[in-house]
């Protein structure tokens, strides 16, 4: 679980994070990683549904701190979902 952790703060610091994210709406693939899974159950996938469904404005960074908040719903989901405390 420590590993998934580091992935998914990678995963928004460098995909989601960013004021304009490249390829946005496309940046989080439908598979291959169980981050990428919760992202799209928890609708942390792309800026369009931060902005709609955590109102994140759009087109600017994400603090650090709303990236962990992020991440720590994104681990919750995860542990919930492999039914485990990992
Ligand atoms: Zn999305």
């Amino acid at each position: 679980m420590e590993t998934i952790r580091r992935h998914a703060e990678d995963f928004i610091r460098t995909r989601l994070a960013p004021a304009n994210p490249p390829n946005d709406g496309r940046q989080t693939p439908m598979r291959g990683h169980p981050v990428f899974k919760a992202q799209h159950a928890c609708a942390c996938c792309c800026r369009g549904c931060l902005a709609k469904w955590w109102k994140v404005p759009r087109g600017t960074e994400i603090p650090p701190e709303r990236q962990v908040r992020i991440v720590d719903f994104l681990m919750a989901w995860i542990v919930r979902e492999a039914g485990c405390s990992g």
